[in-house]
């Protein structure tokens, strides 16, 4: 599905990733774990087109590595960024329908979309209670299922999630983590970077962990939880 091979990635000069290699397979969620600094978001918008980059990228057997942003979105790999970034001034379908832009051009009728809609909305039945609310009344954790939500709206085929939890509050992060369980297992594979290791582990097959802009480890989930050395640096256990 996705296949990243030797990626050297740039911020001008300075070489933030160091020949990185992860893959993802259909149906999987893959977690990238690692500290502040590490090149998880940098490897995500490598993948997604933002960054200046050397090495390969494939997905679904398409080489993607020379691809502008909006054709890498077109063709269905799609990035919910850090943050919980909504439209603040349009309601919340509003909202979401902007999310089918990213498929085939513009549709923003919800008659149109009716079908997508439903979808949300089943997954997400606080977003459907507050469908005609303007964005930036919601709360944190409302934002960010609406901006996994409107991804949603453009049928990926991959979603890619920059820290979902971010400054969220637990109970609010557990509800977050079963949508996305959800999400998966209605056919969407994730690759989903989280700081929150235990979390990843735990909803992840696999998962890669980075460090200073390589990976330095990676397995299956179940087993990188027992791992002595994820387990010291990440899990916060002797
Ligand atoms: P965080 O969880 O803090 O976002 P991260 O693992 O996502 O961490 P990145 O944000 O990818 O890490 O940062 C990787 C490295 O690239 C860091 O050394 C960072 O300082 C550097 N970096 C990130 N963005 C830029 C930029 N726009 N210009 C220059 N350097 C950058």
């Amino acid at each position: 599905m996705l296949d990243v091979k030797g990626l050297h990635s740039f911020y001008g000069t300075i070489e933030a990733l160091h020949g990185v290699e992860i893959e993802v397979n259909d149906r999987e969620i893959v977690a990238l774990i690692g500290s502040n600094g590490a090149g998880k978001t940098t490897l995500l918008n490598s993948i997604s087109g933002h960054v200046t980059k050397t090495g390969s990228i494939h997905f679904q057997g398409k080489d993607i590595t020379k691809l502008a942003p909006h054709k890498i979105s077109r063709s269905s790999l799609l990035q919910v960024p850090e943050g919980h970034h909504v439209f603040p001034g349009l309601t919340v379908e509003q909202n979401l329908l902007v999310g089918t832009t990213a498929e085939k051009g513009i549709r923003l009728r919800a008659g149109d979309n009716r079908e997508l809609l439903d979808m949300v909305y089943e997954i997400f039945p606080r977003l459907l209670e507050r469908r005609k609310q303007l964005a930036w009344s919601l709360s944190g954790g409302e934002q960010q299922m609406l901006a996994i939500g409107r991804a949603l709206m453009g049928k990926p085929k991959l979603l890619m999630l920059d820290e979902p939890s971010m400054g969220l509050a637990p109970l609010i992060i557990d509800e977050l983590f079963e949508k996305i369980v959800e999400i998966n297992k209605n056919g969407t594979p994730v690759l989903l970077v989280e700081q929150n290791a235990h979390l990843a582990l735990s909803v992840s097959e696999r998962a890669y962990i980075m460090e200073r802009g390589n990976i330095t480890l990676s397995g299956k989930s179940a087993d990188l939880l027992h791992d002595s050395r994820v387990t010291e640096a990440y899990l916060g256990k002797q």
